[in-house]
């Protein structure tokens, strides 16, 4: 792989394990802390409902307070007048006990045009006596349908406050005037202000008109329609209250009534969690706003991301480099094992060249002793012709045809050892495995080197179990046998006494054929290097020290053994071939 390629890579998996990681982390960080806000935004609800219960209750406790007063017959009495001062202060004095005991905020009584004729805060200078409250819409209400109820800032007291009314009528049904509660809301907004969470309630324009914290009150959600500004004038509901947008924007949206959401409040800007809750009847919305809690979720998932990131690219580059060693492993092994191929072909033509050659070098020193092998029998043969001619010139026909005889069985030896020797030095491929018989082999080596051994005077016993059916290649074995017998004449070569003994013998499985001479035998340090390649005891130019080598070999391949030991007169080897079966005849 080229090193530019190899950078190239590297920089890539750096890339894809940092952007990855980033990624991944990213990614879990983001959905850890939506999962915790969305479980935030869960336990909020809950919250709200509570509040929104508890607004709920206070209200409800108050609502049937103005329909009983109205059937106060004192009340309905004044009403319908005329109302002294006497009779107005009973009255005031009345409401005010009643307020006292109900533990409502205020208490007035309006006769049928909205004015207030008696107060539970007449004592007060911010006394609603004398006040005519005939624009108020739940007076309104309360004179066409009998009762309202309507949230204003107080239009005389300032003080803002829940106003519930209920029409007071005289026996026949007609619409004297009204009962009209005041509540106000300083301890519920003094118990909400516990904790940090913002709780805010909306009228159903958008306008916030309870809050536990200061700065939020009188902020519009929502931009007001010219419409309502003309009616939020005309009933005075907040009165000289300037009303302020909330700026806010939503980040997330959990679902309808729950957001996350960039908020600009009275103290700056702040991200919240704001839950909603729409309340029954006014039309009005509780909301909480919530800081977002700052956990370690988030980060402990974006760490356990980054970490199975990690551990992913780790493990695929891991497996790939594996895969890449396999592939890298098996193509070598592959190439290793195609070189040993062509190295061994190599090798066995080169040996098969070398047996070839040790054969032939074998032959050319023989030729002398096998020329005079030729030669004897032809000098021979001249004189015995001289005879014939000789006999025939006399008319001796029948002594002529007497002397033929042995020149046609000499012609017949000759013809047979130049047969043989053609025969030997030809070039046989490794390999073969035809049956044969050992003992002819034996025969056929002692052929070309008989002339050697009968000018040397070797006496030779045979003792050969006969036919002794092997597998092998008869030139091939042929050649062995030589080796053998030769380096036995060699060793003998200066001995007096020149014995050589061949035995072929068998038992169950193998043939044995053994060669001993009386040459003395091989020193001891030298038997275990004989087979070895050059190793020789002889003089340059007589011996290379290849014949045993190539022996050696020759009989691995035809599946036997060659070996050798010291007898007491001289060495003798040993070759073993595995017995072949039978020819059937
Ligand atoms: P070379 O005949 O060319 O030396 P060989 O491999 O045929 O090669 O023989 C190796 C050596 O083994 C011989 O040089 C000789 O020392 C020893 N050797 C082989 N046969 C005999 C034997 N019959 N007696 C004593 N020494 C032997």
């Amino acid at each position: 792989m080229p090193s530019s390629f190899r950078a190239l890579r590297l920089g890539l998996i750096v890339l894809l394990i940092l952007v990855g990681t980033t990624l991944s982390a990213g990614w879990a960080m983001h959905q850890a802390n939506r999962q915790a806000l969305a479980t935030d935004a869960q336990r909020a609800t809950q919250q709200l409902g509570l509040y929104a219960t508890s607004l709920h209750t206070l209200i409800e406790r108050y609502r049937a307070l103005p329909a009983v007063l109205a059937l106060d017959p004192e009340l309905i009495a004044a009403l319908r007048g005329p109302l002294d001062a006497p009779l107005q202060d009973a009255l005031n004095r009345k409401l005010e006990r009643i307020n006292g005991a109900a533990n409502s905020s205020t208490l007035e009584l309006l006769d049928r045009t909205g004015l207030a004729i008696a107060a539970s805060n007449w004592r007060l200078p911010s006394s609603y006596v004398g006040s005519n409250y005939g624009f108020r819409p739940y007076f309104k209400q309360t004179r066409t349908h009998g009762s309202g109820r309507f949230y204003a800032v107080g239009v005389t007291s300032g003080v803002p406050g829940y106003f519930l009314s209920s029409a007071v009528n005289d026996e026949h049904g007609r619409f004297l005037g009204a009962m009209v509660v005041k509540l106000e809301f300083p301890e519920l907004e003094r118990e909400w202000r516990q904790g940090s969470d913002v709780l805010l309630v909306s009228d159903a324009r958008g306008i916030i008109f309870i809050a536990n914290q200061d700065g939020w009150r009188y902020r519009e959600l929502a931009p007001l329609s010219g419409a309502d500004r003309a009616e939020l004038a005309a009933t005075r509901q907040y009165d000289k209250q300037p009303l302020v947008p909330l700026q806010h924007q939503v980040l997330t949206h959990f679902d309808g009534n729950s957001h996350l959401s960039r908020v600009q409040g009275p103290d700056g800007t702040a991200e919240y969690l704001w839950q909603s809750l729409p309340l029954e009847g006014d039309g009005w919305t509780l909301h909480l706003l919530r800081k977002p809690q700052v956990s370690d979720d988030g980060r402990n998932a974006a760490l356990a991301a980054a970490a199975i990131w990690l551990s992913l690219v780790f493990a695929a580059l891991f497996v790939s480099q594996r895969l890449r060693l396999a592939r890298l492993r098996r193509r070598s092994r592959e190439a290793l094992k195609r070189q040993v191929e062509e190295r061994t072909r190599e090798l066995r033509t080169a040996q098969e060249g070398l047996v070839q050659s040790a054969k032939l070098a074998a032959l050319g020193q023989m030729s002398a002793a096998l020329a005079h092998e030729i030669n004897q029998p032809l000098t021979t043969q001249r004189m015995q012709l001289e005879t014939l001619r000789l006999l025939l010139d006399h008319g001796r026909f029948d002594e002529a045809r007497q002397a033929l005889e042995p020149l046609e069985q000499m012609l017949a030896r000759m013809a047979a050892l130049t047969g043989h020797l053609k025969t030997f030095a030809r070039n046989s491929p490794g390999g073969l495995r035809e049956r044969l018989d050992l003992a002819t082999v034996v025969d056929q080596a002692l052929h070309l080197l008989e002339a050697r051994m009968r000018s040397e005077e070797v006496d030779v016993a045979l003792y050969l179990a006969r036919p002794a059916w092997v597998l092998g290649d008869a030139i091939r074995l042929e050649q062995v046998l030589i080796n053998l017998l030769r380096n036995a004449l060699d060793a003998m070569a200066d001995k007096r006494y020149k014995r050589l003994e061949i035995r072929i013998e068998t038992d169950q499985q193998q043939w044995r054929l053994s060669v001993l001479d009386s040459g003395g035998g091989i020193d001891d340090a030298n038997l275990v290097k004989v087979f070895d390649p050059f190793f020789t005891t002889k003089p340059v130019g007589e011996g290379l020290g290849l014949g045993l080598a190539i022996s050696y070999g020759i009989v691995i391949e035809a599946g036997g053994q060659l070996q050798v030991d010291n007898l007491p007169g001289g060495a003798r080897f040993s070759l073993t071939l595995p017995r072949a079966l039978e020819p059937v005849c």
